[in-house]
């Protein structure tokens, strides 16, 4: 079983890939040019990273006092990722990008997530840049992004500190101007930062060689008072390692040191890491304090950041979507080979006759289909938003409005869909396996470890629901929910006769939701509003998963296997999961106050 098969279907039979080669940007590419960047992924996830996941589970990052010691592989990897152009795949040609559609790019680094998510391919390192380019000076683009797209550095999103997870307006780290001229810094206004960032991804290594830090800090004001909330949020480059402005380093260490090493339950061959920044380990010009350069101006720093947050969400979603499909293919193929049990017969079973394989069982094939449907569904949903990428980027004004406003609205289901329902699909993939499953000795349980991150970093399930029903359904009026449900109608007016039924189902989820939507926010606090905002977030992720079955079905006509397999997909996930969104959305509209009402001390 392979994946190819899958992303060519939803990229060239159903979102229509090819057709973007119709706008300027994309004028060189054609269907040749897009196979031919898959090709190369598929064959270096095949060959320098699949072989190697077990090993960067069992190898853990290791700390000798000075450096991070890596697998070998992990450093191969790396290498050949960025030696494949990949980093700056869909950059202008002028700074040595291939200009290419985001939908393929995603497709393409789908392959190396599938192979090995713990190795990781670069995600932190291109949103990293990406921010950059849209929000740092041309020499701030040019010393540091541009060496991030080459892949001599790499980068890390650094928000988060021991007492400031969720809530980011707590943060504590401090930026003071260092020096009367600091203004006049050629990189951008110099800082110098103290404070502690926990959690931060790939914060040290030898993969590369620098680092650059995208540090979120206060800047305290003339009392030496740091404002509170995120309003007083402002963003600094941090290198590891300090760089002139043509980008080569100086000699000097930057004052940013490990602290430590956290040790996690899976997703191991990724550091993570504790970092002081400015504790006087490394000083720098004769001072404690890791030397920081502005980006954009004081105060938005939150704001630029998000940049990076919404693509690194979408990132996460696909993350999570390729860990499901690769516990799917595992189980799959173990289904096909372990013969246990016998047919039931209505006289019985015969215990003389020869066992069959359990894939001859219903309930295996139920766990296969729901791995499927929720796998590959997600799939769909996470080319579906970077085609809307493409679109706001490169299609007419109100083509690319439309984009931006479905992509606020989609975000927090792309991330939060896959995150926990392809960790279930990890789940079943055990399941099938039997005892064999939650042994070491199968893939599937480092899938679902790995996969168990998804629901916690770049905002917690929690965070993302109450950023949905909070916030992105009613910005500018509810107009990315209308739009949304107008793009489900378009699928519902189309449906071919045999998914009429579907259809009909579908739109009355739609009104579900719209209800719900509504009675959650009728004359109520927002506390007792989002009090079941997860159950919400749920009921709308199944519903839009839902609608991307029932619009890939339409592509899906024929006897050929994988039609036959995808439509039977989207018919599991009408009739055994849609139903649900009923018990999630019914606490929602009733603003239920079960659980925000239990006293502590009856815990
Ligand atoms: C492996 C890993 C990698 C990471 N990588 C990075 C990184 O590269 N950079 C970075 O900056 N951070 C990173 N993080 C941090 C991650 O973003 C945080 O863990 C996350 O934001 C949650 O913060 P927290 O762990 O402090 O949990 P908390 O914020 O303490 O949350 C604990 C629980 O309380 C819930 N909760 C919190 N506030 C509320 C509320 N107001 N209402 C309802 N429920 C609430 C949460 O949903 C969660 O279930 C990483 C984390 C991990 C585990």
């Amino acid at each position: 079983m392979s994946l190819r098969p899958t992303i060519d279907f939803l990229l060239y039979n159903w979102l229509n890939v090819p057709e973007l080669q119709t706008r300027e940007r994309f004028a060189d590419h054609s269907r040749e040019t897009f196979d031919a960047v898959l090709d190369t992924c598929e064959r270096i996830a095949r060959v320098k990273y699949a072989p190697f996941n077990r090993t960067v589970d069992i190898e853990e990052p290791k700390f000798d006092g000075e450096k991070v010691i890596l697998p070998q592989a992990t450093h191969d990897a790396c290498k050949a990722y960025a030696e494949s152009g990949m980093l700056s795949a869909a950059q202008d040609y002028a700074i040595g990008g291939m200009q290419l559609p985001y939908t393929v790019e995603a497709a393409a680094n789908a392959f190396f997530a599938m192979a090995s998510v713990s190795i990781g391919s670069g995600m932190l390192t291109t949103g990293n840049a990406n921010l950059l380019m849209a929000h740092g000076t041309e020499l701030q683009k040019e010393v540091f992004a541009l060496n991030e797209f080459n892949g001599r550095f790499s980068g890390t999103m650094c928000l988060s500190e021991p007492q400031a997870g969720s809530s980011l307006s707590d943060v504590a780290t401090r930026a003071v101007p260092d020096g009367a001229d600091f203004q006049n810094d050629p990189l951008g206004p110099r800082y110098r930062l103290r404070g502690n960032k926990m959690w931060i991804s790939a914060g040290e290594h030898e993969l590369t060689e620098n680092i650059i830090h995208l540090v979120l800090a206060k800047i305290p004001d003339a009392n030496g008072q740091l404002v509170p909330g995120v309003k007083g949020i402002s963003l600094f480059i941090v290198p590891k390692k300090l760089v002139d402005t043509q980008g080569q380093l100086t000699g000097e260490r930057n004052d940013v040191a490990l602290a430590g090493l956290n040790h996690k339950c899976g997703w191991r061959g990724t550091t993570n890491t504790l970092l002081n920044f400015g504790e006087g380990k490394y000083p720098v010009r004769g001072e404690s304090g890791a030397i920081g350069y502005l980006v954009g101006q004081p105060g938005e720093g939150l704001k630029c950041m998000f940049h990076m947050m919404n693509e690194a969400r979408i990132g996460v979603g696909m993350a999570a979507t390729m860990l499901g499909m690769a516990g799917y293919y595992a189980s799959l193929d173990y289904a096909k080979n372990r013969p246990q049990g016998r047919p039931m017969s209505p006289a019985g079973k015969n215990p003389a006759s020869p066992q069959v394989r359990i894939i001859d069982h219903a309930d295996i094939k139920r766990m296969l289909l729901a791995q499927k449907s929720y796998s590959e569904g997600a799939l769909a949903l996470a080319l579906y938003c970077a085609r809307l990428v493409d679109e706001q980027h490169t299609g007419a004004p109100e083509v690319a409005d439309d984009a931006r406003l479905l992509l606020e609205v989609l975000t927090p289901i792309v991330k939060s869909f896959p995150s926990e329902w392809c960790l279930e699909a990890n789940s079943l993939a055990i399941q099938i396996h039997g005892g064999y499953g939650y042994t070491r000795d199968f893939p599937v349980e480092q899938y679902w470890r790995d996969n168990r991150l998804n629901m916690i970093h770049e905002g917690t399930h929690g965070i993302q629901a109450m950023d949905l029903l909070g916030r992105k359904v009613l910005i500018e009026n509810g107009k990315g929910l209308k739009l949304l449900a107008a793009r489900m109608q378009a699928t519902i007016a189309k449906a071919s006769p045999e998914w009429q039924a579907e259809a009909r189902q579908l739109a009355d989820a739609l009104q579900q939701v719209g209800a719900a939507t509504q009675a959650a926010w009728q004359g109520a606090e927002p506390a007792q509003a989002l009090a079941n905002a997860v159950p919400y977030l749920q009921a709308f992720g199944h519903t839009v998963i839902a609608w991307i079955w029932l619009d890939v079905a339409q592509s899906a006509a024929g006897d050929a296997p994988a039609n036959v397999g995808r439509r039977a997909a989207a018919r599991y996930f009408f009739r055994y999961e849609l139903p649900k969104i009923g018990a999630w959305l019914q606490v929602v509209s009733t603003r239920d106050s079960t659980c925000a009402d239990v006293p502590e001390d009856a815990f």
